[in-house]
C-alpha cells in the first residue's frame, strides 16, 4: 500500500475543461487525500474530473478547500484508524470556512457506510466507489440547496464503468487508467469484491481513446489498472492484446500495468512482454503465502508449484525481469511449518521487491468465519513480520548490489528529499535519487548506479 497521496492542481491540455474554457466560473476549491492502492489514486483523479464539472479545480492545501474528499482504503485496520485520526485534524478548516463539506469515500466508506456518519465526527458525505458519478451534484447540493449533511451514496452499480468521465490527472509523470473496476475472486481475507463488487471491463477503444488524451497532455508512461488487470477481456480482446495495443501507441514509451493474479499469467501476455519494448520489465505476482494450506484457505486458486512454474516461464520469456509480491502472514491456521514455506519461496524466488503484511480480519469476509481457535497470537504474527521483513530485505539488498555499476534509464519522477537530488525510476520500476535540476522532471536521463541502500540507489547522470 502506498502512502497518502495528495492531488495537487491539475495540468492538462487539450480536455474540455482546460483553464479558460471551464463550463463553470472557477471559484470552487476542492482538496482530495488519497488512501491505498494505485486504484484510489485512478480513483481520486475521476473525483477531481467529477468535481471539475462542477467548478472545482483541485487545490493542494485544506485549508483553501471548499470540499475535502477523503479517498480511503479498508485492506486492513490500520488504514481505516489512520483515517479517523486525519478527519477529526482536518476539521479545523470548519472555523473559517462553516460551509466546508467533508466527504469520506472509497472502500473504507462503502464497507462502513452509515457507521461513518456515526462513529467520526465532522463527516457530511460517505460515497463507495461505484457512486462518484453524483458527487459533485451531491456536493453542490449540499453547500447551495439545501441538502441537510449526512448523506450516504453508496448503490454498487453494476454497470457503473465512468465511461465518459474525463479523469483530471494528479501532477506526477505516470498517466493512470483504469481499465477495470471490482474482482470476481473471492480470496476469503480480502474486502474489496464486498465493496467493489463484481468485475467489470472497459471498451478498449474508450481505454485506448484515454492514453491517446493522456499523451497528447504530455504523459510518456502508462500504467493500466485493475484488481486482477490481466484478467481484462472485452469482446475478443484479452489483457494480452490490450497491452500491446496501449504500447504501439504513438508516444508512449513505458507501460506498466497493476495489479495482475498469478492464474492470468497467459503465455501470451509474456509474449508481449518479451516483445513490446515500451512495455516495463517489471511484474507483480502477489504470493500472498508459500504454503498450499494457507493458500486453499485463502482460496487463492493456485498451488505454489503453480506459482513457481509461472515465475519460471516469466523468467525465461523476459530475461531480467523485476519481480515483486504481497505476502501475508499469520493467516488464520497458519502454523510454524506453513511459515517457514513462505521463507522457503522468498529464498528460491528472490523477489526484487515484496510487501509484507501481517493478517488484519475484515468484518464480512469468510476469513473472519475460521474457528476462533485458529487465530493466530499477535506476538507470534509479530515476530514472523520480522523475520520475513528481514530476509527479504536482505535478498532485496544483495540483488541491488549486484547492480551497481550499470547504467539505466530513468524518468525523473520529483524532487528528492535530499537538497538539490531528483528521483528517478528505472524501467523494472527501481527507484535512483540523483543530483539535478527541477527542470528535469518528466525526462528521460541515463544514470549510473553508484550505491545502494537496500530498496533504492544513489546514481550518477551520466553525460
Ligand atoms: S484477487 Fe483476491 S486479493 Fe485480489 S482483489 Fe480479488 S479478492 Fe481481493
Amino acid at each position: 500500500m502506498n502512502d497518502s497521496t495528495k492531488l495537487v492542481p491539475l495540468r492538462r491540455k487539450g480536455t474540455r475543461h482546460r483553464p479558460g474554457t471551464h463550463p463553470v466560473p472557477v471559484t470552487r476549491r476542492a482538496f482530495i487525500e488519497t488512501y491505498g492502492c494505485q486504484m484510489n489514486i485512478g480513483d481520486s483523479e475521476l473525483m477531481a474530473g467529477v468535481l471539475a464539472r462542477r467548478g472545482y479545480v483541485t487545490v493542494n492545501d485544506p485549508a483553501n478547500a471548499d470540499v475535502i474528499v477523503i479517498n480511503t482504503c479498508a485492506i486492513r485496520e490500520h488504514a481505516e484508524t489512520r483515517v479517523r485520526g486525519r478527519i477529526g485534524q482536518l476539521q479545523v478548516h470548519r472555523r473559517n470556512r462553516p460551509d466546508l463539506v467533508v466527504a469520506v469515500t472509497g472502500c473504507m466508506a462503502q464497507r462502513l457506510g452509515e457507521s461513518v456518519l456515526e462513529t467520526t465526527a465532522g463527516v457530511d458525505l460517505v460515497a463507495g466507489p461505484d457512486s462518484y458519478r453524483t458527487l459533485g451534484d451531491a456536493v453542490e447540493e449540499m453547500r447551495f440547496g439545501g441538502t441537510p449533511r449526512g448523506q450516504l451514496l453508496l448503490a454498487l452499480d453494476e454497470a457503473e464503468d465512468y465511461e465518459g468521465v474525463e479523469a483530471v490527472r494528479r501532477e506526477g509523470v505516470t498517466a493512470w487508467v483504469t481499465v477495470q473496476r471490482g474482482c470476481d475472486h473471492r480470496c476469503t481475507f480480502c474486502i474489496v469484491p464486498y465493496v467493489r463488487g463484481g468485475e467489470k471491463n472497459r471498451e478498449p477503444g474508450a481505454i485506448l481513446a484515454e492514453v491517446r488524451q493522456a499523451v497528447d497532455d504530455g504523459y510518456t508512461e502508462v500504467s493500466l489498472l485493475g484488481q486482477t488487470v490481466n484478467s481484462y477481456r472485452s469482446g475478443d480482446w484479452d489483457f494480452a492484446r490490450l497491452l500491446e495495443a496501449v504500447a504501439r501507441t504513438g508516444g508512449v514509451r513505458r507501460v506498466r500495468f497493476t495489479s495482475p493474479h498469478p492464474n492470468d499469467v497467459t503465455d501470451d501476455l509474456i509474449r508481449v512482454m518479451a516483445e513490446e519494448p515500451a512495455v516495463c520489465p517489471q511484474l507483480h505476482l502477489p504470493l500472498q503465502s508459500g504454503s498450499d494450506r494457507v493458500l486453499r484457505r485463502m482460496l487463492r486458486r493456485y498451488t505454489v508449484e503453480d506459482f513457481l512454474d509461472t515465475v519460471e516461464r516469466v523468467r525465461s520469456g523476459v530475461p531480467g525481469i523485476a519481480l515483486s509480491t504481497d505476502i501475508i502472514v499469520g493467516f488464520p491456521g497458519e502454523t510454524e511449518d506453513d511459515f517457514e514455506a513462505t521463507l522457503e519461496v522468498l529464498r528460491h524466488v528472490r523477489f526484487d521487491d515484496a510487501f509484507l503484511y501481517r493478517y488484519s480480519p475484515r468484518d464480512g469476509t469468510p476469513a473472519t468465519r475460521l474457528p476462533p481457535g485458529d487465530f493466530v497470537d499477535d506476538e507470534i504474527s509479530g515476530r514472523w513480520l520480522q523475520e520475513a521483513i528481514s530476509l527479504h530485505r536482505e535478498i532485496q539488498r544483495q540483488i541491488n548490489e549486484s547492480e551497481v555499476g550499470t547504467v539505466r534509464e530513468v524518468l525523473v519522477e520529483r524532487r528528492a528529499r535530499s537538497e538539490g537530488d531528483m528521483l528517478g525510476r528505472t524501467a523494472n520500476g527501481k527507484v535512483a535519487v540523483f543530483g539535478g535540476p527541477e527542470s528535469w522532471r518528466n525526462t528521460y536521463r541515463d544514470v549510473r548506479l553508484t550505491s545502494t541502500s537496500g530498496p533504492t540507489f544513489r546514481a550518477e547522470v551520466q553525460p
